[in-house]
């Protein structure tokens, strides 16, 4: 027995099938990532037209069954198109990078509410003009990287417990985690952080929203934050996104 579901979903990929069909690649809100076919989608006669684009937010009413793995399309509704993400390329990109985290990282019919509005979200600052576009991306990746479960905690030392206040240079220990200048000393760590960039990365984990900082602080963060998820995901290779830009 197939179940008729109303939820509302982003667009992550999708592919031509068979002659007239398509298959979509969703994050949906109430039920995580799902693949799902619409019928007739390339008929002339469909009004379906660019709603199943990429990065689209839509309404989605389709049959869902527990033991399918592709469900079927009822009917889909535009919620939101970011037309603006389209006209830029640095837009482009970090969107693209949302849209291949989303893809790559999640797991399937698992829902995840709270990165469901947080992804909307970016994706609606990416279309506007409010801020850096990789400033918006580095946090939304703090931010995703906490939501599936590999939070980076930084309030103490993880060998002698010390509290870690921003007044000293410390090291991250990929088996460990941030080590304080003394105990760095005696592990081997994979990436320094001066007081400055430590501190930076303390304000990117808060909601403070006026930080100061040079753009290759932020290619520091996110080189980090890649090399952290790949060592937590071992079939993480790294954002092409971010590099075929
Ligand atoms: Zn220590």
């Amino acid at each position: 027995m197939s179940e008729l579901i109303k939820t509302s979903a982003i667009v992550l990929s999708k592919i031509n099938f068979g002659d007239t069909s398509k298959i979509v690649h969703f994050f949906t809100e109430d039920y995580g990532k799902m693949s799902a076919i619409l019928k007739g989608a390339r008929l002339p006669k469909s009004k379906t037209g660019t709603v199943l684009d990429v990065f689209n937010y839509v309404q989605l009413i389709l049959y869902k069954k527990e033991t399918r793995n592709i469900q079927l399309i009822s009917q889909v509704d535009l919620i939101k198109h970011f037309h603006r993400i389209n006209e830029d390329l640095e837009k482009t990109k970090y969107a693209s990078a949302v849209i291949e985290l989303l893809h790559n990282l999640t797991v399937e019919n698992e829902p995840y509410q709270k990165l469901f509005k947080g992804s909307v979200r970016i994706l609606d600052l990416l279309n506007s003009d409010s801020g850096n576009p990789k400033l918006l991306f580095v946090k939304y990746l703090i931010f995703f990287i906490k939501e599936i479960g590999y939070e980076i905690s930084m309030d103490v030392c993880h060998l002698c417990h010390k509290k870690l206040t921003g007044e000293e240079t410390v090291s991250f220990s990929l088996e460990k985690g941030f080590l304080c200048s003394s105990c760095r000393k005696e592990s081997i760590t994979f990436f320094d952080f001066s007081k400055e960039l430590f501190n930076f990365f303390i304000c990117l984990n808060s909601k403070i929203n006026n930080v100061r900082y040079e753009d290759d602080d932020l290619n520091k963060i996110v080189f980090f934050l890649e090399r952290y998820l790949m060592y937590h995901l071992h079939e993480f290779k790294g954002l092409r996104s971010l590099k075929s830009y």
